[in-house]
């Protein structure tokens, strides 16, 4: 740990240029000002350590994705070497590279059902707009080149591209200063059981999800529909749970009206709920289309992948002389990134990450859903190593704290001041640990994020936000 402090006037440094120079991916200005970044100079297995080498606890594996942890010398390894090889060549057009041949292969071996095929991207969003791209070039080869229009779901998040920003229903997160694509993105209701319809069982909501999604693909017509996206378990929008059965019958309903399935498994794939995807083995789901990032590389490098069927490739396989799909990025199949790929998969199956997961994650949940009995705590959902609390202001009502209470943020602040990162999103706090925590490290951040909340609530009584 201590490899990783710096002397006191080069983090200074360190932090001023950060704050004077670069811009952040979502950020709030006048927070940012005040604040500045807290600047992390080393990492190693479940920590990271700032630039004073004091170590935390890292309750979000970086962003939902460093899932072996960090320091591992064999995807290190994998990347030097085949930097040294070869660091770059051209993937455009009948060429390519090694790397990323295999890491196709063992993608279609991993993949389920008839996956056999990917397009590399450089990331998540990427990975969701060339899905975009592919979906409208593959309906337009089958002469339905009216079919644009894409359904998701309030509360999810695709990315940050100009369309997949605009397929994000995360309505907090749209700036009204940005502008999005609103005919061709249509929006259905966000499947949270916890915030729905007052009165409304499980049953009666799955219901009322359907019929509405239904009544959506009839008044815009069918035959204007190209997919449906969705993330399995909602990630960044609060691990959201939809009702048991949702996914199978949204399924239905993409049969019944030729819309593809796209699985967003860029947060649930590569383990973190026990399996390399979750869509069929966690959801009984057989998508058209998975969507993958982050976990992918155990976040060492950047890398997303449009994972498609043979029946698309059917069609594709049968385009006329002139069509092109004239889309891919200089990065795509990039052959250091597909050799970190290859590492983490390699590294996945040796020692039993999912394995690890479906034995542990269960525990993971048993441990958080303990903070029930705190009462400005009103659910603790999620799946494995993909959790959420939502702190509100009243357990039976479901009410939530003003606004300016800034819960969320209070309880994360806490929670890093005992040495634990957890991420605030309003009033939630998101839990998505490396994968090899252990029954230690699961007791350690149940309990520290227990004396977090604790001293949140004690803050919010002093200020007159609690009664
Ligand atoms: N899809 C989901 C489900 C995500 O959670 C994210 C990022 O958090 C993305 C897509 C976008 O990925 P990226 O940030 O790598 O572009």
């Amino acid at each position: 740990a201590r490899d990783f402090a710096l002397p006191e006037d080069e983090a200074k440094a360190a932090w001023e240029a950060d704050r004077q120079h670069l811009l952040h991916p979502w950020t709030n200005f006048a927070s940012f000002k005040e604040r500045g970044s807290f600047l992390v100079s080393g990492a190693r297995g479940v920590h990271v350590y700032d630039t004073t080498g004091r170590q935390y606890l890292d309750g979000m594996a970086g962003l939902w994705c460093v899932n072996l942890g960090y320091g591992r010398e064999d995807i290190v390894e994998a990347i030097a070497d085949q930097a040294r090889r070869m660091p770059y060549f051209t993937p455009f057009v009948d060429v390519g590279s090694l790397p990323a041949a295999d890491l196709a292969k063992e993608i279609a071996r991993i993949a389920p059902g008839d996956l056999n095929h990917v397009f590399f991207t450089c990331g998540g969003s990427t990975a969701n707009d060339s899905a975009v791209r592919l979906i409208h070039f593959y309906h337009a080869l089958r002469g339905k080149k009216d079919k644009r229009r894409l359904l998701v779901q309030m509360d999810s998040y695709h990315g940050s591209t100009y369309l997949t920003h605009s397929m994000s229903g995360r309505h907090t997160a749209r700036s009204p200063l940005l502008n999005f694509e609103t005919e061709m993105v249509q929006t259905l209701r966000s499947p949270n059981t916890y915030r729905r319809p007052e009165g409304m069982d499980e049953a009666g909501f799955l219901d009322l999800l359907i019929s509405e999604m239904e009544e959506r693909i009839l008044s815009l017509g069918a035959d204007t529909i190209a997919a449906f996206f969705a993330e399995p378990l909602m990630g960044a929008g609060g691990v959201i749970v939809p009702p048991r059965g949702y996914h199978a019958r949204v399924q239905g309903l993409c049969r019944k009206y030729d819309i593809l399935y796209v699985s967003d498994e860029v947060v649930t794939g590569f383990g973190r709920l026990g399996h390399f995807f979750a869509s069929a083995e966690h959801f009984g789901l057989e998508p058209d289309i998975i969507i993958s990032a982050k976990g992918i590389t155990s976040g060492y490098q950047p890398l997303g992948a449009v994972i498609y069927s043979d029946r698309m490739q059917a069609v594709l396989n049968a385009a006329p002389e002139e069509a092109w799909f004239t889309n891919g990025f200089t990065y795509s199949g990039h052959p250091v990134v597909c050799a970190a790929a290859l590492a983490t998969i390699r590294a996945m199956e040796a020692e039993d990450i999912c394995g690890h997961v479906r034995e542990n994650g269960p525990k993971f949940e048993t441990a958080l859903k303990s903070l029930l009995d705190i009462d400005i705590v009103g659910d603790v959902r999620g799946s494995h190593f993909m959790m959420c609390v939502e702190a509100v202001a009243d357990q039976k009502t479901k009410e939530l704290f003003a606004p300016k209470a800034d819960v969320g943020h209070r309880i994360a602040d806490h929670a890093h001041e005992l040495g634990l990162i957890a991420r605030s999103i309003g009033n939630l706090i998101v839990l998505s640990p490396p994968l090899i925590f252990t029954e230690d490290h699961i007791a350690e951040t149940a309990a520290t994020l227990r004396e977090a909340i604790t001293r949140t609530r004690a803050d919010l009584k002093a200020d007159g936000f609690l009664a």
